[in-house]
């Protein structure tokens, strides 16, 4: 019989949104008044339509590809120059940083992105996560064998967590161990925190020091307020060497749908080999992207190049100010009633402390119960995560505003 890859056996069956599917249901099945009133604040997706000026661009697009004369069939692998051209005019050269149109790679999403990063590593790589994580990192590293079983409380032997607290910031500090790839996502998912110029220089300077890879998670990078926050990783000297970014249309555009995102892998970035050489890991993504990839569609490219004119522009900024209006009503409300509260000014997410010694999901049971409101166990994110909960930005103004008023009667 054909074998399986025994490391999905590994895998904690996903735990925390179904559970929380299940005390959810478990509440209304006992509370059927509460289904009108249930307002959910755990939701991880965007909830605005897309922007007019990508709509535009997409219908456009698909009448080009209806003529004889404009019409294309496969596009370049690695994505087309017109996005290339102008992610790296409006993302990077205009915050001072250089990066060539050949070392942006459009992809599907993220998620994929930072799955599929890991084909072009090798397995001896010790890995470090922030700790609580975006379970996408772990997951895809357990399933490719590189961990040993689940612990109890489930993370993983073989995987470095670094914790993230208030004491630190929620940056986590220089392990004193050697690690090869550490994950940073800044703005965070879930803590809603932001690294500053000067933490994000120790990392460099560490990655640097013990020639690691820094995976940098810049999904949010659009919610910064704050001047002072850097949105790129390369905006720390030296990281071109040590550093590769992710970064989506997602959240940014309302792109969780259309699915389009970028990784960039500047081509002074090297490994090393089995046989001990150093090589740039530039070309070996570049093979893996035009071996298994075959491009994002033409449509949802132009979709995502009319982000960057002067319509498309205006209409992301008022998207975030949107999501960001949120947050900050929320985070007047939660701090109104007494709450401890971190995240929220720079980032869709709010990282609340849980009152009084409560566990996470017994806070989840509270606000259930007492607001009718679905927040996310910060225990779900991981070991540090306990006696935390996270609430999102991402909702319609009229349940935010609910949500702080039925906030404001605690
Ligand atoms: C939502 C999110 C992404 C984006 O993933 P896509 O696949 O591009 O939709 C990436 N990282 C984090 C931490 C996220 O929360």
């Amino acid at each position: 019989m054909f074998s399986l890859n025994s490391n999905y056996l590994k895998l904690k069956a996903g735990y925390l949104f179904p559970e929380i599917a299940r005390r959810v249901q478990a509440f209304l099945d006992t509370h059927p008044e509460a289904v009108t009133d249930l307002i959910r604040c755990g939701i991880g997706d965007v909830t605005e339509p897309l922007p007019l000026a990508a709509r535009e661009a997409m219908h456009e697009a698909i009448e080009e590809l209806g003529q004889p004369a404009t019409f294309r069939g496969y596009g370049p692998e690695q994505g087309y120059d017109f996005l290339r051209k102008l992610i790296t005019q409006h993302d990077y050269a205009a915050r001072g940083v250089s990066i060539a149109e050949d070392e942006i790679f459009i992809s599907d999403g993220s998620k994929c992105d930072g799955a599929n990063i890991l084909d072009i590593l090798g397995t001896q790589n010790q890995i470090a996560v922030m700790d609580p994580v975006y379970p996408v990192y772990v997951d895809t590293n357990v399933m490719r064998g590189r961990s040993s079983d689940a612990r109890e409380d489930g993370s993983y032997e073989g995987i470095t967590y670094l914790e993230c607290t208030p004491e630190n910031a929620f940056v986590p500090e220089i392990p004193k161990e050697k690690v090869d790839i550490i994950y940073l996502c800044y703005p965070n998912n879930p803590t809603g925190t932001v690294a500053s110029h000067a933490a994000l220089s120790a990392w460099v300077e560490y990655a640097r020091r013990h020639q690691s890879l820094i995976l940098f998670d810049a999904a949010y990078e659009a919610f910064i307020q704050d001047p002072n926050i850097p949105h790129s990783i390369y905006e720390i000297p030296g990281a071109r060497e040590c550093a590769i970014e992710l970064r989506s249309f997602s959240k940014k555009a309302g792109f969780t749908g259309v699915r389009c995102a970028f990784t960039v892998v500047p081509k002074e970035l090297m490994g090393i080999t089995s046989a001990g050489t150093q090589r740039s890991l530039h070309p070996f993504w570049l093979r893996r992207m035009t071996t298994s990839f075959n491009g994002v569609s033409y449509i949802t490219q132009r979709g995502a190049a009319a982000l960057y004119i002067p319509q498309g522009k205006a209409e992301v900024e008022t998207l975030i100010h949107h999501y960001m209006g949120n947050a900050t009503i929320l985070r007047d409300a939660l701090l109104a009633s007494h709450h401890t509260v971190y995240g929220g000014t720079n980032a869709p997410y709010l990282w609340i402390k849980s009152p009084q010694g409560e566990t996470s999901w017994q806070t989840f049971d509270r606000m259930l119960d007492h607001h009718h409101i679905v927040v996310t166990p910060g225990s779900g994110f991981g070991k540090a995560g306990e006696g935390y909960f996270r609430i999102s930005a991402f909702n319609s103004r009229k349940k935010v505003l609910e949500v702080a008023q039925r906030l404001s009667h605690s």
